[in-house]
């Protein structure tokens, strides 16, 4: 089945009930009750299925599952209550005390923060520049176990060689976890080219409409076995009404992602030549760092825009104020543009380490909703007035 295909229909019909809806229902229950004891030791012995209390999972939930894990063509997928609940209990799963993981340099705030806070928990994490991939092994100690990386990275929207890099991983025996939330299944999907796990805030594209907090990580079922045992045990659950929703929005992802990849690619290219605009980054423009790896590896190059003005932080801040269109706000994927001054909404409390990291007060983050193109241009040429005045 070719992957339009699979968007709808993976993981939704169920022919064991008496009637079957055509959209998979909502079950919103906490518990789930056994007519006897006897059904509760055939439950334990795994002669029935079914399900015994909502932290362990729901029917809906389950289908997001078979769905998500159709999409990354691989065994397996759990979903959780947010990308960070994903991505802090794979980490934690596939790592002990005293272990070490290596991670690439340019991603999510918050994702190396917890690197960082690591050795609270007994471990160790050691940030790889990416221009320096090439030589990953010194960056690796005996100790270092797993390899955690963006594809495309946020917000410079790099590429890593993914092969090459995986390659050098997996020969030194560490697990890869491949967080490709700004990619979606439909762009790449990272298992094919041997990463042991792929990770999603579904938060972004999958869920897609700005309405609801959820992750995924899918891969090898060893991996994912001690994973579940970590939701289990941290409660980080997607709700059934979250669920419900995610499922539906995955029907749609691979034409929602279509619109996405069009529209980028037009608003990067048109942003490039703006008198005012100093830098655009955009996988899918030449003058990226990663263009080549970007054609090599992906299908499209997504939705989010990063670009810098010939502007002070000051001057930025109007020229985000005086666009109509966008919603100032931190996140992507859904109907809805959004813009931020990513210095001053994502880092605003952190600044000193974004100017470590190129994110320059005069840096924008565009995220690309379905608004007509046409409006959206008109709308930055206004906006560029105000840096003209
Ligand atoms: N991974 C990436 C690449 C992200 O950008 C984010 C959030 O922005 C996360 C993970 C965390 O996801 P969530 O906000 O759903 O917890």
């Amino acid at each position: 089945m070719k992957i339009e295909t699979k968007a709808v229909h993976s993981g939704e019909r169920n022919e064991k009930r008496q009637y079957r809806p055509v959209a998979t229902p909502i079950e919103q229950t906490a518990a789930y009750y056994f007519e006897d004891t006897k059904q509760i030791r055939d439950f334990y012995k795994g002669k029935l299925g079914g399900i015994k209390y909502g932290r362990y999972g729901c029917p809906t939930q389950h289908a997001v599952e078979r769905k998500v894990a159709d999409l990354e063509n691989t065994k397996r997928a759990l979903v959780f209550a947010s990308g960070m609940s994903a991505f802090t209990s794979a980490i934690l799963a596939l790592t002990k005390k005293g272990d070490h993981v290596l991670f690439t340099d340019d991603c999510y705030r918050n994702i190396r923060q917890f690197f960082m806070e690591l050795p609270d928990l007994g471990r160790e994490s050691t940030e790889v520049p990416i221009d320096d991939l090439g030589n990953i092994e010194s960056y690796m100690q005996g100790n270092s176990v797993l390899f955690f990386s963006e594809l495309p990275t946020n917000p410079f929207l790099r590429v890593i060689d993914l092969e090459k890099v995986l390659g050098v991983t997996k020969r030194s025996g560490l697990v890869s976890v491949i967080d490709s939330t700004f990619a979606t299944p439909i762009n790449i999907r990272p298992i094919e080219y041997g990463a042991d796990l792929v990770l999603h805030s579904a938060t972004k594209y999958m869920g897609g409409h700005n309405d609801l907090f959820a992750g995924v990580v899918a891969g090898k079922k060893e991996h994912i076995d001690k994973i579940q045992q970590k939701r289990d045990l941290f409660g980080g659950i997607i709700s059934p009404y979250d669920a419900y929703l995610l499922l539906r929005s995955l029907q749609t992802l691979p034409l929602r992602m279509k619109a996405y990849n069009e529209a980028g690619l037009e608003i990067a290219r048109w942003l490039k030549k703006q008198s005012k605009v100093e830098r655009v980054w955009y996988p899918g423009l030449k003058s990226h760092p990663d263009y080549k790896l970007a054609r090599e590896y992906l299908n499209g190059f997504g939705g989010v825009i990063t670009f810098s003005l010939k502007a002070t932080e000051k001057q930025t801040s109007k020229f985000v104020d005086a666009m109509q269109i966008p919603y100032i706000a931190t996140n992507f994927g859904g109907p809805q543009s959004l813009i931020e001054q990513h210095a001053v909404l994502t880092f605003y409390k952190d600044r000193a380490n974004a100017e470590k990291r190129g994110i320059t007060g005069n840096l924008i983050r565009y995220s690309t909703g379905f608004e007509n193109i046409e409006d959206v241009f008109e709308d930055f040429n206004n906006a560029f007035r105000v840096l003209k005045r």
